[in-house]
This record gives C-alpha cells, sequence and structure tokens, in this order.
C-alpha cells in the first residue's frame, strides 16, 4: 500500500477506535446508574416528601382544631351557666361564642381541604412508586443486552487497537511525521474529480500528478490535509 492509502486506513482505525471508547463509555454509564431509574427516584423521594409535608400540617391542623374546640366549649359552658347576670358582659360573650363558631367552621373547611390533599398526595406516591417499580423493572430486562453489547465493543476495540498499531508500523517515518504534523481533523482527506473531499478545494495538476504516483505524501494547499485517491 502506498503511505497515503496507509494512513487513510490508519485513520479509518483511529476513528472507529473513539466510536468504540465512546460507546463503551455509554454503556459502562447506563450500567452504573440508569438515568430513567435515578429520575424515578427523584420523583418519588420528592412525592413522599411532598406527603409527610401535608401529614405534618393535618396533625398542627388538628391540633389548633381540638385547642380551638375545647374554648367554644368553655365560654358556651359559661354562657349557659347562669354565673353572668351583667347584660354588656353577656351580650359580649354571646358575640365570642358566635365569632368563636364562625372561626371553627372555618378550620374546618379548611382541613376538609388538606385531607383532599393528603388524598392527592398519597395518590402521587403510589403512582411514583410504581413508575420506580417499572423502571427497575425494565433497567434489569435491558442489562444483559448491554452487558453483551459492552463485551463485543470491548473485543472488538481490543482488534482495532493491535490492526491500528499494525498499519502505523507499515508507515514509513517521513510519512508518520507528515500526519503527526497536520493539526486539521480528520487528517487525511480523499480526493474525488480532482477536488480534496474535506475543504472542496481543486487540487493543482502537479498535485494530483504526484498523487498518481503516490510515493511522497501530498498535502491539501488550502486545508493541509494527507491527501489520498479515492
Ligand atoms: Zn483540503
Amino acid at each position: 500500500m502506498k503511505p497515503a492509502q496507509l494512513l487513510l486506513a490508519y485513520q479509518r482505525l483511529v476513528e472507529r477506535e473513539r466510536e468504540l471508547r465512546d460507546q463503551i463509555e455509554q454503556v459502562e454509564s447506563l450500567l452504573a446508574s440508569d438515568p430513567s431509574v435515578a429520575h424515578a427516584e427523584e420523583a418519588f423521594a420528592s412525592a413522599k416528601a411532598a406527603q409527610q409535608a401535608i401529614t405534618l400540617r393535618l396533625r398542627e391542623s388538628d391540633r389548633e382544631r381540638e385547642a380551638h374546640r375545647a374554648r367554644l366549649r368553655s365560654r358556651e359552658k359559661e354562657l349557659m351557666s347562669g354565673r353572668i347576670r351583667n347584660p354588656t358582659e353577656l351580650m359580649q360573650l354571646n358575640q365570642e361564642v358566635d365569632h368563636l363558631k364562625v372561626s371553627f367552621a372555618e378550620k374546618e373547611d379548611a382541613e376538609l381541604r388538606l385531607m383532599e390533599e393528603g388524598e392527592l398526595a398519597d395518590q402521587a406516591v403510589v403512582e411514583a412508586s410504581e413508575r420506580l417499580q417499572d423502571a427497575r423493572t425494565r433497567s434489569a430486562s435491558d442489562e444483559p443486552n448491554l452487558r453483551r453489547d459492552l463485551e463485543g465493543w470491548q473485543s472488538e476495540l481490543a482488534a482495532v487497537k493491535a490492526d491500528s498499531e499494525a498499519v502505523w508500523a507499515q508507515v514509513a517515518p517521513a510519512a508518520q511525521n507528515a500526519y503527526l504534523r497536520v493539526r486539521a481533523h480528520p487528517q487525511v482527506a480523499e480526493v474525488d474529480h480532482n477536488q480534496c473531499l474535506a475543504c472542496h478545494v481543486t487540487v493543482t495538476s502537479s498535485g494530483m500528478q504526484a498523487l498518481r504516483k503516490g510515493q511522497v505524501v501530498v498535502n491539501c494547499e488550502n486545508c493541509s490535509r494527507i491527501l489520498v485517491i479515492a
């Protein structure tokens, strides 16, 4: 093989190596932590937290309601006891009892709404838990396939690495240096109809002549990639 063709073969192997490394990395991170499971876990935790917050509010609301009820009863008892004779005082107490009744009813309404919220929160926890279970089941059933893919890619990677080293060893040192000097990626570009396929600039006729002989490395005059006839 001519040096430029060897370099093209080398470049393709290096590209394949990179693809394989990316795939391996993705599968490894998926196996370490499946994002759909992690997401379902977060959703479940926040549904639980919301449920807990409502439980606490309900407990607090119960306590307040009982305190309120006790106060209302003691005032009513006082009103009925006949101990208070003064009409002004009686009227004031009566007003207070009415007021306590109204605010007690309001508290009860608020507590009912809170209980409804609590039911919704319970339902949300059940649903989030089901979704988490589904995500875990799906993840577990995907795992054998992922592990099989991973093993396949790992063994292909080992083969590709060995091949790319073998091809590189066949490249003459001058061509190796020429390749290493190219800053553009990928470093080797094919030429078709006298055009560099990477930058689409026409290759000079002397460049084409040198390319056809194939003894030396020819760089694109525009993008400086190493050229090889397609
Ligand atoms: Zn070019």
